[in-house]
């Protein structure tokens, strides 16, 4: 019998069409592991509600009820997904000593669940699920994801190719993690951080099996942005030698011009004027922006608001 204790974070949002076909799989996995003794039988599955605005925390109050390996907090709205996992990893870290995050969709594949647990027992701290395909995705998506990993690892941010949000995290790791302050968060980003001995495991990653995403393009933006400027000052720095360069380039340029100037050829060039400044200053307002971005950054980090509250928890005695 292992007495590793496990808590499965699932954060949810809206989710009142997905939640009866979903937590019962959820509840059968972990019964099936405790039986198995691969767990122990305190684990838990802790749902995060992101403040929703449907029916899903009286769902998940209903199984927190029904069923004493559930339970629940709420936040006191609708933080975002990396805010919700951050609240549930935050609030597990002391209860247990594993902790893994999956969507409440049914996306992240639940048998890949005993391949995570096998590979923290051959001493991994933190396994990070990736997806062995993108059949799933559209091409959009599929084209625009793939972009923006290798875009990441190109900036020099250490993210797993492919690896999302399905993951598992020692509750050793979590208590060094909870010492970084930021509050921008970008968690699979971050873990690669912390350090520790990491592994991978593939998995097929599945269709919703109802409702819709909440990933709309605009978001996938956002998040994508975020993941940039959190991981990674090499845009600040690309703006320093196009500086450079472009200084060099106007230093002969002014050269040019003062030549043709004396041999009186100077009423020409209208056209070339016009498309410098129209070049120069694209440049420029593109530099202000992504200096911009990291100001907003700081602003934000400076004023080191919290990461998640909580309004309200199923049981709170289960929880100690
Ligand atoms: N989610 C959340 N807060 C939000 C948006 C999403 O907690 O503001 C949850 C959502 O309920 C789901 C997970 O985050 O469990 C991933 O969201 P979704 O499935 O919509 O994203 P996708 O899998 O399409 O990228
Ligand atoms: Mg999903």
């Amino acid at each position: 019998m292992s007495d590793t204790v496990l808590y499965l974070i699932v954060p949810c949002y809206n989710e009142e069409k997905v939640l009866p076909i979903t937590v019962p799989l959820f509840m059968q996995k972990i019964e099936e592991l405790a039986e198995k003794g691969i767990i122990s039988g305190k684990s838990r599955i802790l749902f995060v509600n992101d403040g929703s605005k449907d029916k899903t925390w009286d769902l998940i109050c209903g199984f927190a009820a029904k069923n004493a390996r559930v339970i629940g907090i709420s936040q006191s709205r609708n933080r975002g997904h990396q805010n919700a996992l951050y609240a549930g990893l935050m609030e597990a870290k002391d209860h247990c000593d594993i902790t893994v995050t999956m969507d409440c969709d049914g996306q992240d594949d639940l048998n890949a669940i005993d391949r995570m647990i096998e590979a923290y027992e051959n001493g991994a701290e933190i396994v990070y699920g990736v997806r062995n395909s993108r059949k799933t995705d559209g091409f959009l998506k599929r084209f625009t994801a793939q972009g923006f990993y290798r875009m990441m690892n190109g900036l020099g941010a250490e993210i797993v190719y492919n690896h999302a949000d399905f993951r598992l995290v020692s509750a050793r790791v979590l208590q060094e993690f909870s010492a970084y302050r930021e509050v921008n968060l970008f968690l699979r980003g971050m873990f690669p951080l912390v350090g520790f001995k990491s592994t991978c495991i593939y998995y097929e990653r599945k269709k919703r099996l109802a409702g819709k995403t909440h990933y709309s393009p605009k978001k996938m933006l956002a998040l994508a942005l975020d993941g940039i400027t959190s991981l990674s000052i090499k845009p600040l720095r690309f703006i320093t030698v196009l500086g450079i360069l472009i200084s060099v380039i106007s230093f002969f340029l002014i050269v040019w011009a003062v030549v043709v100037h004396f041999l009186g050829m100077t009423e020409r060039g209208w056209a070339s004027v016009t498309a410098l400044i129209c070049f120069f200053s694209g440049i420029q307002l593109l530099s202000v922006g992504v200096v911009g971005e990291y100001i907003g950054k700081i602003y934000l980090e400076s004023k080191a608001r919290p990461k998640y509250i909580i309004s309200e928890r199923t049981d709170s005695e289960k929880e100690s």
